[in-house]
């Protein structure tokens, strides 16, 4: 299918040579299946067009950090970073090609940073510089189910509800039905005949809700949620994945009803290029083994699982049993925006708020860009009532000024998608992106 999607996205880019999104496209699939120098040409022609573009600056990097070129690596890093200085993979990348470069100390400076960033991060070979092995990852049962339980401490009893999420009403009947009902009426659902269990993969847009979501069909049936990200398993725990993941199945069968949540499921499949933040097929069957629930039964786990890429997932996560339902999760349409300020600005102080207004000027906004927007008019509000010594309710122009200091992010995403509904739509998959883009088939 890889060599299908880069094909295609070849004849496109015949078509339209000026198309940069659809370029970057096919320079990352090029780099997913170890294409190099393919994907290194791609991202010079990009860099020739636009020579600060960050996506094929970093993608040139990893390229050159797989081909052992590390000082060319860390010149084009160095530069990246002072764009980018929070960047958790570049400064990993940086500091494992300083590492490599016989650089370690400033290796460790970027380690350190990163860390700092992310604390959970772990690099074995930089580890054997920087860290004891005492913090290394612990090596027998006790201490992992230790950790697992420390670290799985966002498992919570959610209050939010479905109430608490604005819009998305099909996402929510699609839940109902498929696991809310199975798991309340399971006699009937076997007196039918019908199967139980699958989980449903969420996917779109950073921001547009999935995570909100899928705490609040937790609240929804009143179950304990345990949210997952599937990077911090690879990260955490490099060797050890496979047993890990296994115990947080086991922590959320003990725990039923329990929504088990798992964000960036991509990383399971993610680019071969990037090994480290690759799975290997070991943690992929785990997965699987563990969703189908062939060993322990998974009745009472709610799976769901969460995506910006779903086009790096495996096909083998969609056979029937597993995430067997797709749903594509939108930026919020007007009436959702509406919701989504209404439920924002709940309890909080306001005057009369001209909701149908704010949610017309907002398209292409998602949830969280919403939440932005809402953050600096408060910070401007406390700001006033400092100063006027009386608390200052928010207003609808207060809203209007903040949004124009946020540019919706919604956008960019579809640059990328588009490409994938156009050019590697496994029988239809991708369709409802191309509704929602008003591209006819
Ligand atoms: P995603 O998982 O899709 O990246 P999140 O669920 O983390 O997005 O959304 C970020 C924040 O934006 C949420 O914590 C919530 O405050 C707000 N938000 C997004 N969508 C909605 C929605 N439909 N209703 C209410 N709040 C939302």
């Amino acid at each position: 299918m890889q060599e299908e999607l880069i094909q295609n996205l070849r004849e496109a880019l015949k078509l339209s040579p000026q198309n940069i999104p659809l370029r970057l496209t096919l320079a990352e699939a090029l780099l997913n299946n170890n294409l190099m120098q393919e994907a290194e040409a791609e991202y010079k022609i990009v860099l020739e067009a636009e020579p600060q573009n960050t996506q094929a600056k970093s993608g040139l990097a990893k390229i050159y950090f797989a081909q052992e070129k590390y000082s060319t690596a860390i010149v084009i890093l160095e530069d990246l970073i002072e764009l980018k200085p929070h960047d958790v993979s570049l400064l990993m990348l940086l500091s494992r090609s300083l590492l490599r470069n016989d650089e370690q100390s400033k290796a460790m400076d970027y380690y350190k940073q990163a860390l700092q960033l992310n604390p959970a991060l772990l690099d074995d070979e930089l580890d054997q510089y920087l860290r004891k092995p005492a913090t290394a990852p612990p090596g027998d049962m006790e201490e992992l189910l230790e950790s697992i339980e420390q670290e799985v401490r966002n498992m919570e009893r959610p209050t939010v509800n479905f109430d608490d999420v604005g819009g998305m009403q099909k996402v929510k009947d699609e839940i109902k039905i498929k696991i809310i009902q199975p798991l309340l009426h399971p006699e009937l659902y076997k007196a039918y005949g019908k199967k139980i269990g699958g989980g449903i993969l969420l996917y779109g847009p950073p921001g547009c809700g999935k995570t909100h979501l899928a705490r609040a069909t937790a609240g929804q049936i009143n179950a304990s949620f345990i949210s997952v990200g599937i990077h911090d398993v690879l990260d955490m725990w490099s060797g050890q994945s496979e047993r890990k993941l296994h115990e947080i199945f086991e922590l959320a069968r003990r725990r039923t009803p329990c929504v088990l949540f798992f964000d960036e499921i991509d990383a399971l499949g993610a680019s071969r290029s990037d090994m480290r933040h690759s799975a290997n097929k070991t943690l992929i069957n785990q997965f699987l083994t563990e969703m189908d629930g062939l060993d322990s039964s998974n009745e009472g786990v709610l799976i769901l699982g969460a995506t910006n890429a779903p086009w790096h997932l495996d096909a083998a996560f969609r056979r029937p049993g597993r995430f067997d339902r797709i749903i594509f999760v939108q930026p919020p349409d007007v009436d959702g925006r509406n919701a989504i300020l209404k439920i924002l600005l709940k309890e909080k102080p306001v005057d009369a708020i001209d909701y149908t207004a704010l949610a017309k000027q907002t398209p292409d906004f998602s949830g969280a860009d919403l939440r932005a927007v809402i953050d600096i008019a408060i910070e401007e509000k406390l700001r006033e009532s400092f100063e006027k010594g009386i608390p200052q309710p928010i207003r609808t122009k207060d809203l209007q000024a903040a949004l124009k200091q946020i540019k919706p992010s919604t956008k960019e995403w579809f640059n990328t998608a588009r490409n994938y509904a156009l050019y590697a739509n496994d029988s239809g998959l991708y369709d409802e992106i191309l509704e929602y883009l008003k591209i006819k088939k």
